[in-house]
């Protein structure tokens, strides 16, 4: 899948998460939402070629230094512990587990507790960000799902990455997304807001006539 089918399917969970949990306040939304940007593309960091790896190219050298350190590390392992720990570093390999999606976000959440940052939400949201990453990609080819402590490859599906079921897939998203937006707007209130600024405060040297107070009094 590329880069903007995962976005897609991160902020989806995103604001289905905003939806059902009731989240109307915009700080906890947009921590929220960053997280599951990010989570949504945070996988394929063991690819050169993605969106990720293009856009933010200091994680991708940050990466690519500790997967040169595990393989220092696994040289000095015998024969298949070697392959195993090489392999798990490579392309949907321990970025794609279920491992990483619960214990990044936990390690976000541990970090803030340090540092008194709030990372609630944040961790929240990087961890439906990831696990719509994984859910995806088992849709298209598979992914070691369980690893470090198995590598079966899982696999739903085989479906081609920019393929004509992807695009269907992406509109579904698009579907979903827009909404879950005007659903979000709707519970902001933000006609309301606006007709009770219109009419509740009437200037002073108005009089108001007898069916406009009427209006009022009804609204
Ligand atoms: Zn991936």
């Amino acid at each position: 899948m590329t880069g903007t089918t995962h976005r897609l399917a991160g902020i989806s969970a995103g604001m289905a998460a905003v939806e059902i949990l009731q989240m109307n306040d915009l700080k906890i939304q947009t921590a929220l939402l960053t997280g599951c940007i990010i989570g949504s593309l945070l996988p394929d960091i063991d690819n050169p070629q993605s969106t990720i790896s293009y856009k933010v190219p200091c994680i991708r050298a940050i990466y690519s230094l500790l997967q040169k350190m595990i393989r220092i590390f696994a040289d000095l392992l015998p024969g298949r512990k070697k392959e195993y720990v090489k392999s798990s570093i490579g392309h949907r390999g321990l970025t794609h587990s279920l491992f990483t999606a619960f214990a990044l976000p936990a390690l976000i959440l541990g970090l803030g507790k340090i540092v008194s940052f709030q990372t609630h939400m944040l961790s929240l949201g990087l961890m439906l960000g990831l696990l719509s990453h994984i859910l995806l990609d088992l849709f298209s080819g598979g992914i070691r799902l369980f690893l470090p402590f198995s590598p079966y490859n899982v696999k739903m599906a085989r479906i081609k990455t920019g393929g004509a079921l992807e695009w269907i897939i992406r509109i579904g998203f698009m579907m979903v997304l827009s909404y879950l937006t005007i659903e979000s707007i709707k519970e902001l209130h933000i006609i309301d807001s606006i007709l009770e600024m219109i009419f509740s405060n009437p200037p002073s040297m108005y009089t108001p006539t007898l069916e406009e107070e009427i209006l009022w009094s009804l609204w």
